[in-house]
C-alpha cells in the first residue's frame, strides 16, 4: 500500500500557508463539472480542453440574448450571438488575448477581453436608431466586420458630446473587425475600434484640438489627426459586459495583480487512499475570459506527465518523485515537489 511521505503533508502545509485557504463556498463554486478518472494512459494525455470549449449546440448557436440601446420610446435590442460559434467568425475575428500575448503593453488586460458575444449585421437594420441622433449604421458596416461590437458608453457619451458641440458630429469610423483593422496601414494593433467604444469623428468649426477637449471632457481618450480627424474612445471605462462579459477582478489595473489575486486563493491538495491518488486544486470560482489556471505533475523518474485545467484528478500513481506546478495565464505561479512510496 502506497501512502503519502511526510514531505507531502509538508508540502501541503506549505501550499496552505504561501496561498491562504480559500472559503469553502469558493472552492465548491470553482469546478462545477463532477470529478473524473483521468486516462489509464497517461502518458498519451495532453493538455485538456478548458471548460467551456466543448463542441457548441444548436442551442448555442442561436442566440438567447439581446442588448438594448437607448433610443428614446421605443427601446431597441438586436440580438446578439456567441461569437465562437458564429458561422461568420472567420480569420478575420481573432482577437489576442493581452493576458498572454506578448505584444500587450501591459495596462488594462481586463479592458481588452476578447469579445463574448458580437451583433449580426446580417440580420440587423443599420438605419434603425441606436439613440436619440445616431444611427447604427453610423457606427457599424458590414464591409468593416459583418460581426460587430457597439458599445452603449459610445451613444450615451456622444450624445452629450453633441450638446458640448451644439451641432452634429460626423462620425467617420467605427466598429472594425480585427482582420479588417491589420489591413489599415498605421493602426494601432489593439485598436479600440476592434473593441467597439472608439470613432473617428469630425465637427464642422472645430479644430482637432477643441474637439480633443470635447471628448476628454465626457470621459474619452483622444488622439488628433493632421487631416481634420479625432479619434475619441472609452478604454478608461469597463468593457460592455452584454458584449465582453463580467469583468472577473474589475478594479484590478495591471495583469500581475490579476495573476497574484487569482493565486492567491488557490489551495492544493494531495491525498492518497490504496493506489489512488487525489490532487486536487481549488480556488475562486473562475469567469469565462479570464486568466485559465492549470497544472501539471511530473514523474521525475519515468517522465510521465499529467496536465489538466480542470480541476482535480483522480489517478493511480506509480511510486516516485514528482514535481507539481500551477501557472496562471501561462505563467508558473507555484512549483513545488510530492513524493509517492
Ligand atoms: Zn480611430
Amino acid at each position: 500500500m502506497q501512502k503519502i511521505t511526510e514531505s507531502v503533508v509538508l508540502f501541503v502545509a506549505l501550499m496552505m500557508t504561501s496561498f491562504g485557504c480559500a472559503k469553502a463556498s469558493e472552492a465548491s463554486n470553482f469546478n462545477s463539472l463532477p470529478s473524473k478518472p483521468v486516462s489509464e494512459s497517461p502518458e498519451l494525455r495532453g493538455p485538456q480542453p478548458a471548460i467551456g470549449e466543448q463542441a457548441p449546440t444548436d442551442t448555442q448557436l442561436e442566440a438567447l440574448l439581446t442588448v438594448c440601446y437607448p433610443t428614446p420610446g421605443s427601446q431597441v435590442c438586436p440580438k446578439v450571438y456567441a461569437l465562437k460559434n458564429h458561422p461568420l467568425a472567420n480569420s478575420d475575428y481573432r482577437y489576442r488575448d493581452p493576458f498572454t500575448d506578448p505584444s500587450f503593453p501591459g495596462a488594462n488586460p481586463e479592458r481588452y477581453r476578447k469579445p463574448l458575444h458580437v451583433l449580426d449585421l446580417t440580420k440587423m437594420n443599420l438605419s434603425l436608431k441606436a439613440s436619440k441622433n445616431f444611427s447604427f449604421g453610423e457606427f457599424l458596416s458590414v464591409s468593416k466586420g459583418p460581426l460587430a461590437i457597439l458599445s452603449r458608453i459610445v451613444l450615451e457619451r456622444l450624445e452629450l458630446m453633441r450638446t458640448d458641440f451644439g451641432r452634429g458630429i460626423q462620425i467617420t469610423s467605427g466598429y472594425r473587425s480585427p482582420g479588417y483593422n491589420s489591413g489599415i496601414s498605421g493602426s494601432a494593433a489593439w485598436s479600440r475600434h476592434m473593441y467597439g467604444d472608439a470613432v473617428d469623428l469630425v465637427v464642422s468649426g472645430f479644430s482637432v484640438n477643441g474637439m480633443k477637449r470635447v471628448c476628454e471632457g465626457r470621459g474619452g481618450f483622444a488622439l488628433t489627426y493632421e487631416d481634420g480627424h479625432v479619434h475619441c474612445d472609452w478604454r478608461t471605462v469597463p468593457q460592455d459586459a452584454d458584449f465582453f462579459g463580467q469583468s472577473s477582478k474589475s478594479g484590478l489595473q495591471t495583469l500581475a495583480e490579476i495573476r497574484s489575486a487569482l493565486s492567491a486563493d488557490l489551495v492544493i491538495e494531495f491525498k492518497q487512499s490504496d493506489s489512488i491518488g487525489h490532487l486536487s486544486v481549488t480556488g475562486e470560482s473562475e469567469e469565462e475570459g479570464s486568466l485559465t489556471r492549470e497544472w501539471k505533475l511530473r514523474n521525475l523518474e519515468s517522465g510521465v506527465e499529467y496536465f489538466s485545467s480542470d480541476l482535480e484528478i483522480v489517478t493511480a500513481l506509480e511510486p516516485g518523485p514528482y514535481s507539481v506546478s500551477v501557472t496562471v495565464g501561462q505563467a508558473l505561479v507555484s512549483e513545488t515537489e510530492i513524493v509517492v512510496e
